[in-house]
């Protein structure tokens, strides 16, 4: 284990606290220090959410450690199901917490309480927030069916049927991604029968083998249960994620074959502008984008291939945190001829993007700050969240109206820095010169510029050369940093002056 200031991931009980937030009815209570329930926060300051999670701390303070923490646990179980009576509840252990190794599922069984106790056995030290999510709902759609039942397969209507599986509680769009799903099957004539885990009682996951097949929108936390339910009772499931019109495009067919229905209506019914805005007059700024992808595996698989068959980019680099997503990530790399960087340590992504210099990053809030330190425009396509991430009005990443959401998000980055340009062409104006503060703010003073970090390199740049490179265009800075570190390495130098940095303009223009 090694200390960081900023982790992709929180700890496993974390992603089961996402799942009891996103249901209802269901009650977790987690063995936990006092201090360890900062992640009310997380849910009421980032989501917004407008009530508290559903869960329970033991807070337990330095001084109960030498004493019972084991009846601890017991009273604060007991008087959680007496409070809130939940249709069932989960238990486990904080990082801190599973240390003591008071076992909290084993404590539960001894209160015979009148609902369902399911265990969380969640290694803080081994895994992270995604697999938490994961293991939790797989758990509780295990606990809730019951394998003997033998489910009708057709609504009343004699319509097909499907779960969607996946959303919970502070996801990336998952609230407006459910939405678009929703609307997709709607116009293929299926019906829903539970979406889960958000919105979802623990009796409706006890329903969920009623349906004919499953859609799986976040295979890093529905597949593992997707994969139970297909073992247990024949349930068929999705395997494309529709983030991109090309993929939404499959998902209709995938989704329509599994249900034995025509998928021409709904391919017809396709109202994405991206396709066409890409081809207009946007992809003068589009086409041969150097571009680097960095989230969770489903948001960094599904950008890449946005960025290289819808908008024309070209992908210099691809890469995840998510590790159980590793083997899919790297094939999706392998395609573009790139090697995936896996890695959950944000220093090694920070280098990465110094050594490719994109023209623009598509990645998480982590690469949305490294971006900007080296003033390169950057959109978020992946969790971690921010409260960004949650705006009022709809904002999916999934179907036709996510690929209108993902173009406007990438392309808008790429055309600011057109009006970047424009301000250096005029930065000699009284209004504009570097030290002249925003010009519609009449009363901000001047301010000094600061010049953007340099990205990593083996060459020393003098401040003066640095400063001066930083007033090139954006879409030409990453090009010529490498044409004059290129030709200062052909001359032996170690430092670049201004004078190098001219030196280079003048050999490459000529
Ligand atoms: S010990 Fe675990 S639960 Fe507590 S603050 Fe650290 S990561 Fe969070």
């Amino acid at each position: 284990m090694k200390l960081t200031v900023w982790t992709y991931e929180g700890p496993p009980h974390v992603g089961a606290m996402r799942v009891a937030t996103a249901m209802d009815g269901v009650h977790y209570v987690l063995h936990a220090p006092q201090g360890d329930t900062y992640a009310d926060l997380v849910f009421t300051m980032i989501e917004r959410l407008g009530k508290r999670p559903p869960v329970t701390y033991t807070t337990f303070q330095a001084r109960d450690l030498g004493a019972d923490t084991a009846n601890l646990f017991k009273t604060a179980t007991r008087e959680a199901c007496d409070r809130f009576r939940p249709d069932a509840i989960i238990v486990g252990a904080s990082c801190t917490a599973e240390l003591l190794q008071d076992d909290p599922g084993g404590l539960a069984r001894t209160l015979g309480l009148p609902v369902p106790v399911i265990p969380l056995e969640l290694p803080s030290y081994q895994r992270k927030e995604n697999w938490g999510a994961s293991e939790t709902f797989y758990q509780l759609v295990r606990a809730m069916c019951q394998a003997e039942v033998a489910p009708p397969r057709a609504d009343r209507a004699g319509r097909p049927v499907c779960n969607i599986l996946g959303p919970t509680a502070l996801g990336f769009r998952h609230r407006d991604d459910v939405a678009e799903v929703r609307g997709l099957l709607a116009s293929l004539g299926i019906a829903v029968n539970v979406t889960a885990p958000q919105g979802a009682r623990p009796t409706d996951l006890a329903r969920l083998p009623e349906a004919d097949f499953n859609v799986v929108l976040y295979p890093e936390i529905a597949a593992v249960a997707a994969r139970w339910l297909e073992r247990s009772f024949g349930q068929p499931f999705t395997r494309t994620v529709p983030i991109g019109v090309g993929a939404t495009r499959d998902f209709i067919r995938e989704v329509a074959a599994l249900a034995g229905v025509d998928p021409t209506p709904a391919l017809d019914d396709e109202h994405s502008r991206l396709p066409w805005y890409s081809r207009s007059v946007d992809s003068t700024y589009l086409t041969g984008k150097r571009v680097f992808v960095f989230g969770d595996a489903t948001h960094a698989i599904a950008a890449a291939r946005i960025a290289r068959e819808e908008l024309g980019f070209e992908v210099v680099g691809l890469g995840t945190y998510s590790r159980e997503f590793a083997r899919e990530v790297r094939e999706a790399a392998g395609q573009l001829g790139l090697e995936a960087l896996i890695t959950d340590d944000y220093l090694e992504v920070e280098a990465c993007i110094a050594d490719l210099q994109p023209e623009l990053v598509l990645g998480t809030q982590m690469e949305r700050h490294i971006a900007k330190r080296f003033r390169i425009p950057c959109a978020v396509i992946s969790a971690p969240v921010h409260v960004q991430d949650f705006p009022a009005r709809r904002s999916p990443q999934m179907g036709w109206e996510g690929s209108n959401v993902i173009f406007d998000c990438w392309v808008h980055p790429l055309t600011m820095g057109l009006e970047e340009h424009l301000l250096t062409m005029f930065r000699e104006d009284h209004e504009f010169h570097d030290a002249a503060g925003p010009s519609h703010l009449q009363s901000e003073q001047p301010r000094e510029s600061k010049p953007a970090v340099a990205p990593v390199s083996d060459l020393a740049w003098s401040g003066e050369a640095e400063t001066e490179l930083a007033k090139v265009p954006f879409f030409v800075r990453g090009k010529a940093r490498r044409n004059t570190e290129r030709f200062a390495r052909d001359r032996g130098l170690s430092v670049i002056t201004l004078e190098t940095l001219y030196d280079a303009k003048a050999h490459f223009g000529r």
